[in-house]
């Protein structure tokens, strides 16, 4: 086991910690890791505090996991072995939120980014974090030659079974449409994947980790665990004695392995063996200066067609503006090395050029490489081994940043009440039964909190101020949600360090939301003056007929950003969207009926607690309404359907009991709330029952 761990855990050069508060740091340098391990004093954690819960790894998904440990009031540890919290994988990310359709089929992945994806919007608020931090873009998976036209079915497929039922597949007219900025492009054809989208890579985990400490955890950097031994504690009970490379022992009751690239050995270095091995796998990046020309940059994230191993090299603005260009993927046997070579970069640049020929004259402000965690496995390693009080959260491969979440929620409710049979099948798992709903809508809303108690994050500053703190500071750390953190992201170094000189008024921080609501009206405009289109497509033609009628039922309410687009968002900053007042109409059940999307000249309407929502429009994509004739929703429309959204049913059975929820169960009762809010949200309310 030791000959596994020398090979390779290196011996441990300590930093000095960042000066960022909240966190404590075991900072004393250790020389030689093996003879730390066999020669480990058992100095007692200063405290001698029994943590229930320690978990290894201060990476996102340690972060999240210790954060939702500390919220359900666990005492819990967090021990990161560098300097600062997200350094590993985490900080060599594209920061892509992902929506899973290429992760397999059935697997844990795929499941717990779904989960994700319907915690978001609450949960983030709940962090702090807004619009301003993440970029609801969307995604143009493209095939760049007719041979790869075949493939695009299949992406449609994968995104349909994946729940992204608005997912389309679309001609080149229509990718010009929605990306101008690829009119020189030889792009053939494309499948749209609305719900893809960019994030502030960095803030995320900082987001989680302000929130651990918050809610009563507590975070260690410079703290790298060498040793782990299960000892009797008195007759019925047993405790971890984790020691770290200064000779410090810290006891738990439970061990969350989270330490991503190091996941496999530290499972042997705890329980003697592994479910799977790391295989690193590297992925290169170049970060291109913004590019000036409006038309010519990149509204969405351009993908090609992923392959088994990953999604491919993408083409992105991130958050703060830059141009980004990966990743490769490219198998090596070291853990760390993240080092790039100039070929590759070479290569990059060339490709990022031929798909965006406005690169050519951008400046390469940098190039930066990440790690994934990956393994022989194509899904996520998560298993409780209840009698060994250890918990393994490994294999998370290239997905973690938006997994983080669901992860977090899984791995705690396997630990609250997890029976043996959770460490062989994790689908089987109480974590995942209830929430399987039979009907998934293609907009989600957001699960509510699970711990409304838990002590939500003040809001983080925008990106225009984070960056001025950046460059005032001139120290790599930057002032946020209280505390300083140091910034280890190279895609936020970057994006700080290009907004960062400018000095910019307040009213900024309004901007990117703008730009966005800006571009959206333009595009839309652009679809609706195009004519030619709608005769020569039948299928855009007829979707064309449908949104112009949209319109003209919706009264100009889509002028602004698209309806749903905007939720989870921190509130404060947003420009609300006028609609015009109108007087509320009342409805009889009978009248409700004819608005069932069988009349053109009448909107589609639904009821929900009495409230009528006209949902005749489909979302920011133009796409027809899901209650349309055919879609997968039609049953609702013209009904009162309280019940049959409360218990997730299209059953005619249900959706006739209208507003009755005799019988249902609290947490239904709740969801059929949690809908009502997300219509509020989406949907105009255009009258009453
Ligand atoms: C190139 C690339 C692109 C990606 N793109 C995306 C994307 O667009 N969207 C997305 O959602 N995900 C993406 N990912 C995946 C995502 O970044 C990872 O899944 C995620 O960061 C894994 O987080 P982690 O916490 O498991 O691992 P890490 O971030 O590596 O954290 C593990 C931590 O454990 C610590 N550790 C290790 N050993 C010890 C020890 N002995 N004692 C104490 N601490 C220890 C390490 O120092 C490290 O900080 C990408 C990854 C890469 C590399």
């Amino acid at each position: 086991m030791f000959n596994l761990i020398t090979k390779y855990l290196r011996p441990a050069l300590f930093v000095t910690s960042s000066a960022a508060f909240g966190l404590s740091t075991n900072s004393t340098p250790t020389t030689n890791f093996l003879a730390q391990c066999l020669s480990t004093s058992t100095k007692a954690h200063p405290d001698d505090e029994i943590y229930d819960c320690l978990v290894i790894g201060g990476g996102v998904v340690g972060l999240a996991v210790g954060r939702e440990l500390s919220v359900r009031g666990h005492t819990t540890l967090l021990l990161e072995k560098t300097a600062n919290i997200c350094t590993g994988a985490s900080a060599g990310n594209s920061g892509i939120g992902c929506t899973g359709y290429d992760a397999p089929e059935g697997s844990l992945e795929r499941w717990l980014l779904r989960r994700s994806i319907l915690r978001h919007p609450n949960l983030y608020r709940s962090l702090g974090l807004s619009y301003n931090h993440v970029n609801k873009c969307g995604a143009l998976v493209v095939a760049w030659n007719s041979s790869e036209d075949y493939a695009l079915n299949e992406v449609l497929h994968s995104n349909h079974a994946a729940g992204d039922t608005e997912a389309t597949l679309l001609h080149r007219e229509d990718i010009l449409d929605i990306e101008p900025a690829l009119a020189q492009s030889s792009a053939n054809g494309a499948v749209w994947v609305p719900r893809e989208m960019v994030t502030e890579p960095w803030l995320v985990p900082i987001a989680y980790a302000n929130n651990m400490l918050l809610n009563g955890g507590k975070i260690k950097v410079g703290s790298e665990v060498c040793r782990a031994d299960l000892k009797e504690l008195n007759d019925d009970q047993k405790v971890w004695h984790v020691t770290l490379t200064n000779g410090t022992v810290v006891r738990a009751r439970t061990v969350f392995n989270c330490a991503g690239l190091y996941g496999d050995l530290i499972d042997r270095l705890g329980v003697g063996r592994s479910t799977f091995s790391i295989k690193p796998r590297k992925g290169q990046f170049v970060v291109f200066s913004p590019i000036e020309n409006e038309h010519q940059s990149p509204n969405v994230i351009i993908q090609p067609v992923p392959t088994l191993r990953t999604k491919g090299v993408i083409v992105w603005k991130s958050v703060y503006g830059n141009i980004v260009v990966g990743p490769t993927a490219e198998e090596q046997e070291d853990r760390d090395d993240t080092s790039n070579d100039a070929q590759t970069i070479a290569t990059l640049k060339k490709y990022g050029e031929s798909i965006l020929p406005a690169l050519k004259s951008c400046r390469v402000v940098g190039t930066y490489s990440g790690i994934r965690p990956a393994t022989e496995h194509r899904d996520y390693q998560i298993h409780h081994t209840k009698e060994q009080q250890w918990v393994t959260v490994g294999g998370i491969r290239s997905t973690g940043l938006t997994c983080a979440s669901g992860i977090s929620e899984y791995v705690a409710d396997l630990y609250e009440d997890a029976p043996a049979t959770h460490t062989n099948n994790p689908h089987q798992s109480r974590a995942a039964m209830p929430r399987t709903d039979p009907v998934l809508p293609p907009y989600l809303p957001s699960l509510p909190l699970q711990h409304p108690t838990a002590i939500p994050n003040p809001a983080a500053p925008d990106l225009y101020t984070l960056a001025s703190d950046y460059y005032g500071r001139n120290d790599g750390q930057v002032y946020c949600f209280g505390r300083l953190w140091k910034v280890t992201h190279p895609l936020s170094i970057h994006g700080m360090t290009a907004l960062g000189p400018v000095k910019l008024p307040k009213r900024r921080s309004n901007e990117t939301l703008r730009e966005f609501k800006t571009r959206y009206e333009q595009w839309q405009r652009r679809k609706n003056s195009d004519e030619r289109n709608q005769a020569t497509n039948g299928a855009t033609a007829t979707r064309r007929r449908r949104q112009k009628a949209t319109q003209a039922r919706a009264g100009g309410a889509q002028s602004g950003a698209p309806d749903g687009a905007l939720d989870g968002a921190q509130d404060g900053d947003q420009q609300p969207v006028q609609l015009p007042k109108k007087e509320l109409k009342l409805f009889t059940a009978e009248e409700l009926d004819t608005y069932d999307g069988r009349r053109l000249s009448k909107p589609i309407l639904l009821a929900v607690y009495g409230d009528v929502f006209d949902v005749s429009y489909g979302g920011e994509n133009g796409e027809p309404s899901m209650y349309g004739v055919g879609s997968g929703y039609h049953a609702l429309a013209g009904k009162a359907c309280t019940r049959a959204l409360a218990l997730m049913s299209v059953d005619p059975k249900e959706i006739a009991r209208g507003d009755d929820l005799s019988g249902l169960k609290q947490e239904e009762i709740e969801a059929a709330l949690s809908w009502h809010r997300f219509l509020v949200k989406k949907y105009k309310v255009v009258g009453r029952m």
